[in-house]
């Protein structure tokens, strides 16, 4: 819509048509930072929506890499011409220049899943990711509520490792106060690496220590957890808890090796994400906003979902209901 160049037009009842052009187009620049587990899906569905809407999204992807996405961004801006740019940045504090430059170019810019702070930015959509956080070790203290922890932290560069921390702290607070419960563990994954947590949980093994239970950041983390159990023959209970409900983990949770994952609807996140870039390229108001979220230089509209707590009695109704995975991915039935 923004840079077309009109190479083509017809006049009918005395208005002018782009032929050529699709002039009318609202273009949605989407920076992606990686696409597995969860990601491809957010991709499909903001696909999908801005399509419905009239709209065209064209993607990048970063794979973990800031100065990769810096040069995407800038194409997506410089060549591609985009209204706006929904961005899930691969490091939030270096995102605060590439938020600047759409800007300066006219481009509105939604942060997607991650906050960027210090930026002026247009909306943010994401979940409440300190509940996240809270939602994990209240579930686990309820089922083991004495013993060692292990924290599982994901990348120190995403705002959300930091949310998803806070939220765990503050539900195990009490608990670790009254010495119920002691973190032994509480380190960060670089680019989210489920060889750290693999690293991480043998490393204590190794040490000879107990480990009651884990508190995984995301499910990827979990796997490299349950890598080091099984290879260690560990054969006591370990209740882990995990995110996104990717589907190794449900299946865990399913036979039993995890005790829960929390899954996020990221349909409805795609979906409010997309709508929120076509409304805001066509300077409407955006309906679906319900929040205000202080990011150190504005209140940010924001859209924030609520995080949903999956354990194995309620496996299909949540994920299997929202055809997020399917009865087969889960439990292996047809
Ligand atoms: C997302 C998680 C995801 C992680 C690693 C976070 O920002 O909120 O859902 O597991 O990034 O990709």
């Amino acid at each position: 819509m923004k840079q077309s160049i009109i190479s083509g037009a017809v006049l009918c009842m005395g208005l002018w048509f782009c032929t050529s052009c699709n002039s009318d187009k609202v273009k949605v620049g989407v920076a992606m930072d990686i696409l597995d587990g969860r990601w491809a899906k957010d991709r499909e569905f903001i696909r999908e929506k801005v399509a419905e809407m009239g709209g065209e999204a064209i993607f990048t992807v970063a794979n973990n890499d800031a100065a990769q996405q810096a040069l995407q961004v800038r194409q997506l801006i410089e060549q591609e011409g985009i209204d706006v740019l929904l961005i899930v940045p691969t490091n939030s504090a270096k995102a605060v220049d590439l938020v600047a430059l759409a800007k300066k170019d006219g481009v509105k810019v939604i942060a997607y899943d991650r906050l960027i702070n210090n930026a002026d930015l247009d909306a943010y959509v994401s979940f409440d990711n300190v509940q996240v956080g809270r939602m994990q070790s209240e579930y686990l203290l309820s089922k083991v509520p004495t013993g060692n922890y292990l924290l599982l932290g994901g990348s120190p560069t995403d705002n959300n490792a930091k949310l998803f921390r806070e939220g765990q702290i503050q539900g195990l607070k009490t608990a670790v106060a009254d010495a119920k419960v002691q973190v032994i563990g509480n380190g960060w994954a670089d680019n989210w690496s489920p060889q750290f947590a693999y690293e991480q949980t043998l490393q204590l093994l190794n040490e000879g220590k107990q480990i009651d239970a884990i508190i995984a950041s995301n499910d990827r983390l979990a796997t490299g957890a349950v890598k080091a159990l099984t290879e260690k023959g560990v054969s006591y209970p370990v209740a882990i808890a995990g995110q996104d409900a990717d589907a190794e983990a449900c299946r865990r949770i399913a036979e039993g090796t995890q005790a829960m994952t929390v899954y996020k609807p990221v349909k409805d996140l795609a979906y409010s994400a997309a709508v929120a870039a076509v409304m805001l390229a066509e300077d409407k108001d955006v309906p679906n906003l319900n929040a205000k979220q202080n990011n150190g230089k504005k209140e940010v509209p924001s859209v924030l979902l609520s995080p949903v707590r999956v354990d194995e009695h309620n496996l299909i109704q949540t994920v299997i209901a929202d055809d997020f995975l399917t009865k087969q991915a889960v439990y292996g039935e047809t």
